[in-house]
């Protein structure tokens, strides 16, 4: 009897055990919020990303694993604004998660505290298409910035697992000290672009172009998520000869025909750059995709003089 109650005990406490020993299962939309959620989180999390790091944000096809994985989800950590409306919203409806509902105890909104650049004046709709109808949500690439979303990050994980408090808070000092650092480190490294004018594609560098001294004096879309048109370009090729403007960025999702067409107008170079962690090689975390990003831009500053 002695023995069949110790084998009862012993049941039990494995069934329990793995329960009270399992990760904290954070789900992210990008990979940038996956790294942070890795720094914050430590042993306690276990995190998947939904988007590929070399897709467009703005046309993501959701598959049907989003829905498996928002299902199992404690934290969903999202980058806000309207930068997933258009597709999550009805996965997480769909996987009956309640946690992860907008304003659920897991439901992370990473732009909380941001000083958001570019917020509209006046109405926009997104009936043409356009995008950031809430300011710009490509807020990731400034380091002052990671620190707001690591903060949001750590309040999350703090709802959902109370236990792992103490090692949160260790974790985001940490992180933000990096950040420090990686600031520091990185206005050095891109000291050459202050000053310098670019033209891109979309809108995805004003943080960037903020915080390091660039600026971005105009876009192959006429408006976020707004294909280029004829008119627009000629307008911007004309700006471009007038401002002696010799580099274009590109991310690698956008296609190439127009970014060549208009670089063989103006004699500038294309520079295509992935804004997002893991998208390149060399990109694996956030410091590094900082420094690629830099690097290559002072490079191709360099090679236009
Ligand atoms: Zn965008």
């Amino acid at each position: 009897m002695r023995r069949l109650y110790l084998a009862l005990v012993m049941v039990l406490a494995l069934s329990i055990a793995p329960d009270a020993a399992r990760k904290v299962r954070v789900v992210t939309t990008t990979n940038d919020l996956k790294w942070a959620a890795e720094q914050i989180g430590g042993d306690r999390v276990e995190v998947v990303a939904l988007m590929h790091p070399l897709q467009n944000p703005h046309t993501v096809q959701p598959r049907p694993s989003f829905v498996v994985q928002l299902n199992r989800a404690d934290l969903l950590i999202r980058i806000g604004l309207d930068y997933e409306e258009t597709w999550l919203p009805p996965l997480v409806e769909e996987s009956r998660n309640p946690k992860i509902r907008r304003g659920g105890i897991g439901d992370v909104d990473a732009s909380i505290g941001i000083p958001l650049l570019e917020i509209p004046q006046g109405r926009v709709t997104r009936e043409q298409g356009e995008v950031h109808i809430w300011g710009n949500p490509h807020y990731w690439l400034d380091p002052e910035n990671m620190k707001i979303i690591a903060q949001n990050i750590a309040e999350g994980l703090k709802r959902v697992d109370p236990a792992g408090a103490s090692v949160y808070e260790r974790n985001l000092r940490r992180l933000e000290q990096e950040m420090d650092n990686l600031l520091d480190e990185t206005l050095k490294l891109a000291a050459p672009l202050r000053g310098e004018k670019f033209v891109a594609y979309h809108t995805t560098w004003s943080y960037l172009a903020n915080r390091y001294g660039f600026r971005i004096i105009g876009y192959l879309e006429p408006k976020p998520g707004i294909p280029p048109s004829a008119s627009h370009l000629a307008d911007l090729i004309l700006r471009m000869r007038q401002e002696k403007v010799k580099v274009i960025v590109k991310e690698p999702f956008y296609e190439n025909r127009i970014p060549n067409m208009v670089a063989q107008r103006t004699g500038a170079k294309v520079v295509e750059l992935c804004p997002t962690v893991g998208g390149e090689k060399g990109t694996e975390t956030y410091p590094k995709l900082m420094r690629h990003i830099l690097a290559k831009l002072v490079n191709a500053v360099k090679e236009a003089k």
